[in-house]
């Protein structure tokens, strides 16, 4: 039998048969009648999903693409940007602000830690002026997420614009854009919501638009004003990804029915249960051992065991596509993804692959245990 595959990482994400269907559908044109209803609907949908009244500006483009529009159209050059990183995305926002020329200044943590309203609140007030604070809802290279509500209520005294990479955390993890008043959110499609790679998406707040906002960086193809006008008449300013808007819609659509509290609470669960079934595997927890953990958990290979060289076995020999470490977690974590399309029976798989990857390697691991306790721990009571 050719090889089943497996795919347990935080994005790209397994995608629901019933979103496959709809891109083998036959392309219809993005300023006809097949289109317009759908894209009106997706956009409509992606409001809902933010927790927002306002709009939210769709481009096709990969997360990194609504994160650089978010620096391109808030900032101009020499512009004073607080960046809060503790990991590797909270470093991508850092070389995208210096490119466009922001004067930026870096709030630091070590990778694993939680960073904290109180630190910067502080910062800010040191800074003085600063234009925007970005940051990173979830931090997809450590598991950690953060108490995205408690930072941006303390970002909001200074008058600082709230921008948030929700790349990984929207459709897991709860975020009310207009409650908790952040003003730009910046997600992709590839994630918990179900579908491809290839689409991105940043909801930008009222406040954003007041014509003493507008920045003068360059910008073209991810130009927010250009795309608002054309979004307002469902004419998408260039050709969008027509067969991943369908998906997407349809992917949204799904989340939306099973409610979005649900969709939480199972992410939660899903969460409880990675964690439960790697400490019995007496594996140490990389990220937070506690629920806020709820989109991927990361953990560490017992000494003398490869991290890399655990992820691509399992990848190799058994068809299960777990996420490696980033940078110099590289050789000691690995991290399964539990975000999206997922139910406990992945996470079961995902747990008794890493057992076989592990004993293939040569660590002692106690057979059937980390499975028992993930399902366990998923339902609440004793299996
Ligand atoms: N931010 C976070 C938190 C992410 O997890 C990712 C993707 N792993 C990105 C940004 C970048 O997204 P993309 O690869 O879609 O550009």
């Amino acid at each position: 039998m050719a090889q089943k595959r497996y795919l347990f990482t935080p994005g790209p994400t397994p995608v629901p048969p019933e979103v496959l269907a709809v891109l083998s559908q036959p392309i219809v044109h993005h300023r006809g009648a097949d289109f317009r209803p759908v894209y009106e609907q997706c956009l409509a949908r992606l409001k809902d999903i933010c927790r927002t009244s306002s709009d939210v500006l769709l481009f096709t483009a990969s997360g990194t693409g609504a994160m650089e529009s978010a620096v391109a159209n808030l900032c101009s050059p020499g512009n004073r940007v607080l960046v809060v990183s503790a990991g590797a995305f909270g470093e991508r926002w850092i070389e995208i602000a210096e490119r466009y020329g922001c004067d930026v200044a870096a709030l630091r943590y070590e990778w694993g830690e939680i960073p904290r309203a109180e630190d910067v609140a502080a910062r800010l007030t040191e800074l003085g002026d600063a234009r925007a604070v970005f940051l990173t809802h979830s931090e997809t290279s450590t598991g950690v997420v953060c108490d995205l509500r408690a930072i941006a209520s303390a970002i909001r005294p200074s008058g600082a614009h709230v921008v948030v990479d929700a790349v990984s955390s929207l459709g897991a993890v709860p975020l009310e854009m207009d409650a908790w008043g952040i003003d730009v959110v910046c997600s992709g499609s590839q994630k918990a919501l179900m579908t491809p790679p290839g689409l991105a998406f940043a909801a930008v707040s009222e406040a954003v638009w007041e014509p003493e906002g507008r920045a003068s960086s360059p910008r073209y193809y991810f130009d927010w004003e250009r795309t608002r006008k054309a979004q307002d008449i469902l004419d998408a300013p260039f050709t969008p990804a027509v067969s991943l808007v369908a998906a997407l819609n349809v992917a949204l659509g799904m989340l939306l029915d099973e409610g979005l509290g649900a969709v939480f609470d199972r992410h939660v669960r899903l969460g409880r249960a990675c964690r439960a079934g790697i400490k019995a595997l007496q594996l140490e927890l990389f990220s937070p051992d506690d629920d806020s953990s709820a989109v991927v958990t990361a953990a560490r290979t017992p000494a003398g065991i490869n991290a890399a060289e655990l992820v691509s076995l399992l990848s190799e020999r058994l068809g299960v596509q777990l996420a490696g470490g980033h940078g110099p977690l590289k050789q000691t974590v690995f991290r399964i993804g539990h975000i999206g399309y997922y139910d406990i029976f992945d996470i079961v798989t995902s747990l008794a692959a890493v057992e076989l990857g592990l004993k293939q390697l040569g660590a002692h691991v106690e057979p059937g245990a980390a499975v028992a306790r993930a399902l366990e721990a998923f339902e609440g009571v004793p299996v």
